[in-house]
């Protein structure tokens, strides 16, 4: 991976290779954490982060659903990404905060563990490729299903539930595909590994509902303002699998991937990105780098004015 120089660790700014944990972590055991995945972009107005405020309120509703209390408030993390932001001099940059159950008591029963909140960031190119983003991706539908909310909150962003995610994504992998697509418990479509999923037929743009068991995409929420903005019609409706081979368009959005248009499903070709897919990952693209006026509410922009952490003070803690 792409490294940075320093890590936000528990309110302390400490060098990349000191961000350490201890190996009886509850969360690398039982995977009991929650994080994020955000986009700081680079803008004519400076470093923006894209809706970040919009994350940093999932991240607290993820904590909430596993009955996690975060000792950290959403204002406070927020200042902390934006110091580590100017802290490692980046003018883009990918932004994961994790907050996860630390070192102190094993067994299954998390409340008297204590959480531990770590914001890093590092630059992190097109998580699909370039030539993805440009030319469409190949996708596969998985033969595993997206965990059943009988099971698991497939609304939290939540680590043990991504064990669901890696078992798609190397099956797809080894499959030779660039991503897989999950069928929720009903055999209905859900989303990709990492991504939601849209499809075109007829002129309409069509999305699953929060019923099939996705994560409520932030890129989700901004591509459907902006499909309605451009005049286009967007449906939230269960899609059966059959349908996806059957699209005009079909794009993926996530905040690591972008929009990203697909080209074939299970072998099925739907050729390159068409007309509907380009204007929307056109004018997202407009949107994240603070070129329309319509969307800078979105962006929160990094005060490089701010006096940094002077340099002693760093891993003092
Ligand atoms: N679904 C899953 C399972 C994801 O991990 C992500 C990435 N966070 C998404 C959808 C897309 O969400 P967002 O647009 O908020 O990144």
């Amino acid at each position: 991976m792409n490294e940075a120089d320093f890590i936000w660790m528990n309110g302390e700014i400490v060098r990349w290779e000191d961000a350490r944990v201890h190996v009886l972590t509850h969360a690398l055991h039982y995977g009991s954490g929650v994080f994020e995945g955000i986009r700081a972009y680079e803008t004519d107005r400076g470093t923006a982060v894209f809706r970040h405020r919009d994350h940093l309120a999932r991240l607290a509703r993820s904590a909430e659903l596993y009955y996690m209390d975060l000792p950290f408030t959403q204002e406070k993390l927020r200042e902390a990404t934006h110091e580590l932001i100017r802290r490692n001099e980046l003018r883009s940059c990918y932004i994961r905060p994790i907050a996860f159950r630390g070192y102190g008591e094993m067994g299954l029963f998390p409340l008297n563990t204590p959480v531990e909140v770590v914001i890093a960031v590092w630059p992190w190119g097109a998580y699909l490729g370039e030539e993805g983003q440009r030319h469409g991706i190949r996708v596969k539908v998985s033969s595993w299903r997206r965990m059943s909310p009988d099971s698991f909150i497939p609304q939290a962003k939540a680590c043990g539930q991504y064990l669901n995610s890696i078992l798609a994504k190397v099956e797809s992998a080894k499959a030779g595909y660039d991503e897989a697509i999950l069928l929720d418990d009903q055999g209905h479509v859900s989303e990709g590994s990492g991504e939601n999923v849209f499809v075109v037929r007829d002129g309409v743009i069509s999305t699953p509902p929060a019923t099939a068991s996705i994560l409520e995409g932030i890129t989700s929420a901004s591509v459907k303002q902006i499909a309605a903005d451009l005049g286009f019609e967007v449906v939230e409706r269960d899609i059966a699998r059959g349908e996806l081979f059957q699209a005009d368009e079909m794009f993926l959005t996530g905040t690591a991937a972008e929009v990203v248009p697909v080209r074939e499903v299970d072998d099925h070709l739907l050729g390159e990105p068409g007309e509907l897919t380009q204007a929307i990952q056109k004018r997202f693209f407009e949107a994240i780098k603070g070129q329309r006026e319509e969307y800078l509410e979105w962006l929160d922009i990094v005060d490089v004015e701010q006096p940094s952490v002077s340099q002693e003070q760093v891993g003092t803690a």
